[in-house]
This record gives structure tokens, sequence and C-alpha cells, in this order.
């Protein structure tokens, strides 16, 4: 269930109820693509560095360890140790991009696994079933996150059958749902938008899905290529033609200042690959740009990452020992990296809910982006 407590602008802020507790929002999801935050973070540190939500790929643990095992050991947060809330993506968007050879019919893809070269069929109910198995918290639907750029024709085409597919997945997901042995079965669908950079097709599909009563939306296919002013044109066109008292999520987007201008647009879903991904290799975030902590000029910087900062690694240790443990290969030099990224991504969101409820969002956003565009020159 999703409670709007306040707008502010387009911005909202909420809670979104769920069986594994209460979401606040706008929320950054942190992403273990094989249920682990890459960087050997673990599912303690998740709670430490405030995490709300971890995000699984579908596709990653169909393939290894495979969603049976996972089932057999009584789903995800069993098997990972975590209790609060899972979302997992379909598995589409690892189809589409990862996977080699693939063949995309009306009943669904046929690919290779990119771990042994395998044959797999993948299909909405496939994947809802897949997700199943998995427990997650929120599923997400099959769909096909079509190439950038592709042709109009490619992309009315490719539309449509991902409305079919959706159906399909509503279906599916009511009938698990609805089996005495599914471990989860206040599982939710979030549903997505596409149609790449052309608005109408956009604007038609968002209105499609709108009327089905899914637990929320998602807007997909965005940052693949396109120019940030070109994403931040269809969340403006594309968000007002979905539900408002549904979550909003923003597949795979971005920095920081991508979230506080999508936020702006009425989106309160997140995820990113960005903090842990530039956290492995040394790049740090604060709210005066991006560290890079390979930097010779941190060889006798005995300041925490950012001064003030309240994250497992700015209480503890030095620029100058990361970029040591770095230089190193030290495991513990990514780690930390890691945890600092992520909670700062965290703390963005809470300092963004925070400024809704206050009322001054547009202010917070001007001088949050004005910080993050000096480059970390301080
Ligand atoms: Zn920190």
């Amino acid at each position: 269930m999703y409670k709007l407590l306040k707008k502010d602008g387009r911005a909202k802020r909420a809670e979104f109820h769920t069986v594994h507790g209460v979401i606040q929002t706008p929320v950054f999801m942190n992403v273990g693509t094989v249920a682990a935050i890459k960087g050997a973070v673990s599912t303690a540190d998740l709670e430490e560095i405030g995490t709300q939500v971890e995000l699984s790929n579908t596709y990653h643990l169909h393939v290894r360890p495979g969603d049976h095992i996972v089932r057999q050991l009584g789903g995800l947060h069993k098997f990972m140790s975590w209790d609060r809330p899972i979302l997992t993506d379909s598995g589409g968007f690892q189809v589409f991009s990862l996977a080699g050879l693939r063949k995309i019919k009306e009943e669904g893809v046929t690919f290779q696994s990119h771990i042994d070269g395998h044959k797999i069929f993948m299909g909405p109910e496939e994947s809802m079933q897949i997700q199943s198995n998995l427990a997650s918290t929120i599923a997400m639907a099959f769909d096909e996150c079509a190439p950038h750029p592709c042709t109009r024709e490619y992309m009315q085409n490719s539309v449509e059958r991902t409305t079919r597919w959706l159906l399909r997945c509503k279906a599916e997901m009511d009938r698990l749902n609805s089996l005495p042995d599914t471990i989860n079965r206040q599982q939710m669908l979030f549903g997505i938008n596409q149609g790449g950079t052309f608005e109408d097709i956009r604007i038609w599909h968002a209105k499609e899905i709108s009327q089905l009563k899914l637990d929320g939306y998602a807007v997909g296919g965005l940052a693949v290529g396109e120019s940030h002013e070109e994403m931040y044109h269809i969340l403006d066109v594309t968000v007002p033609f979905l539900p408002e008292d549904k979550p909003t999520y923003l597949m795979g987007v971005g920095t920081p200042a991508n979230i506080l201008e999508a936020v702006d647009r009425g989106v309160d879903f997140f995820d990113c690959v960005y903090p842990t991904r530039n956290g492995r290799h040394g790049h740090v975030y604060t709210n005066y740009g991006k560290l890079n902590l390979f930097n010779a000029k941190y060889e006798l910087d005995d300041r925490p990452i950012e001064e003030g900062c309240q994250c497992p690694t700015c209480r503890r240790y030095s620029r100058a020992y990361i970029r040591h443990l770095l230089k190193a290969k030290e495991m513990l030099g990514m780690r930390l990296c890691v945890l600092h990224n992520l909670y700062f991504y965290n703390h963005l969101m809470e300092e963004i809910r925070g400024a809704i409820d206050a009322g001054c969002y547009g202010e917070f956003k001007q001088q949050k982006l004005a910080g993050f565009a000096m480059g970390g020159q301080k």
C-alpha cells in the first residue's frame, strides 16, 4: 500500500507498506546483483548504512545458483539473511544486454547463458515463476528493453508486445500468489513503461498500463545512451500519465544529480550500480563532487573521505589509508569505498525526504547541484 504523505511541486514523499516492512520514499535501492553487493559488503553492513531495499537480478540468480535452489532454502530473504524489502528485476534487461545470441518471439526469448552458453527460454510466465521462487518483496514485469536507438516501427511493435507480456505477467503472478506452497504469497508486481525517446509511444503506453491496477510503475529503457536532457524530458511528459497514488520507479538511474532531477519530476524509486562500481575503482562521492582516491594528492591526507560523514568508513579511516589499501589491492580498500558511497546515496535520499517534508525541495536541489558541480575541489 502506497501512502502519499506530501507533495512539494511534483516531488512526492510517501510510505510504501510491504510484507517485509515500510519503505520511506524517495528511496535508493542498493544493487546486489547475485544476492551480494559487490565489494564484500554484507547484509549486516547494509543495515548499518541505512539500506531500505536490496535489489537482486533474476537472470543472474536463475543461472547461478538457480532459483529452485534458492526456493528450497526458503527464498532470497532467508538465503542472504536479509529481512527488509527486496526487489528483483525481471531478467529482461540482462537477457537483452548480456546474453549471447537471442531470438524474440511472442512467447518469450530464447538466449544463451553468459556462464556456460547453454540455451535458456524466458517469457513472462517463466520470469514470474523464477521471481516467485526467489520470493522477493517486489517483482518486476518481463519486458523488452528495446535497443537504443531503434526505428519508430521497431519501438511500436516492441511496446505493444511488452503490454501483452504485462497482462501475462499479472495473470501468472495472481496464480502463483494463490498457491498454498508459494513462499511470499503477497509478492507485488510493478509494470514497466517503455517507448524510448518517442514521447507519444511513452504516453500511450503509460495510459495502457495504468489501467491494470498494479502495485507500482517503472519507467524503463532510459539511461541507455540518450542525453540527460532527453531523459528529463521523457520524465516530464511520461510521469504525469502514471498513477500518482503508486510508486514511480526510474530504473537504473543514476548520478546524484540525476536522482535530484528525477525526484523533482515525481519519481520515488531508484537503483543504480554507480555507487558500488565507482567505489570499487576508488571513486568516492562527496557533497562537492567525486574524488579519485588513487590520486597522489591523497598520499598524506589524513582527513576522512568527507568531513562530517557518519558512514563506517569516514568515522574511522583516512583518505591516505584507503588510498594505500587501493594501491596495495587490498580488498578492504574497495569495501570501505563502496560502504561510503552506498551510505552517501542512502543519506542523500534521507536528506531529499527531509527537504520535501519541510517544503523546500526546490532550494535544496539547487544547493546540492551546485555542490556536486564543484568537481571534488573544495
Ligand atoms: Zn563516509
